[in-house]
């Protein structure tokens, strides 16, 4: 299965921004963007003037790079939003947060988005009581999340949890912490999404 192998501190040195790509190092001071806080490569610590389309163009990378998403498939969530009800910027970071690797992300019961992947893909978590190990699975209201049993007696969840205690997990999911159960109560609004990214931007790049 194809995904991202770069070094993830350079994606956010490139971005200029903290991605959050690294679970707890992204809250110590051995955060790369703290530490050199400018683009990598030789060049990194030049001034560029960015043209609209470079503009344009970084912040798609922004989103594919904090949500792990490479272009074929981000190119299919721009076509599933544009054919969405609504407005299309929104309707993308929608579908990106329903992604079922976000929302384990978001419910704590990981401490990275890539973490959230790989306990996906190694069966660790239902849906609605059946076994789903695609990260990419797209949930809907009123799906329950939920760890196995066998992996509830794991001391490595128990530790992520903990570290994940004071995370707030946003309004359109609710937990529960000793059941190691999620429930997505609505779909997310743009509001709901605490991420830096002009999504206009991005519809204005594929419009082109
Ligand atoms: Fe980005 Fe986290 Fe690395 Fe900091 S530690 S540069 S936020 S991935």
């Amino acid at each position: 299965m194809a995904r991202y192998t770069e070094a993830v501190c350079r994606l956010c040195r490139r971005e200029d921004m903290k991605l959050y790509l690294k679970g707890d190092r992204c809250y110590t001071n051995k955060c790369a963007i703290d530490r050199r806080g400018y683009a990598p490569g030789q060049h990194g610590q030049r001034k560029h003037k960015q043209t609209e389309y470079g503009m344009q163009l970084r912040e798609k990378q922004k989103a594919k790079r904090i949500y792990g998403v490479l272009e074929s498939q981000f190119r299919k969530y721009y076509d599933m939003a544009v054919k969405k009800k609504g407005v299309t910027g929104n309707n993308l970071l929608q579908i990106l947060e329903t992604r079922l690797d976000n929302v384990v992300y978001r419910l704590g019961f990981a401490a990275s988005r890539k973490e959230a992947r790989q306990l996906v893909l190694h069966e660790h978590f239902t849906v609605n009581g059946k076994k789903v190990n695609i990260p990419s699975y797209l949930i809907e209201v009123g799906d329950v999340i939920q760890l196995k049993d066998k992996s509830k007696k794991s001391d490595k969840f128990k530790a992520v949890v903990e570290s994940t205690s004071s995370k707030i997990v946003p309004k359109w999911l609710e937990v529960d912490v000793d059941k190691f159960e999620g429930k997505v109560i609505a779909l997310p609004e743009r509001e709901d999404i605490d991420l830096e990214i002009e999504d206009h931007l991005i519809v204005e790049l594929y419009s082109r």
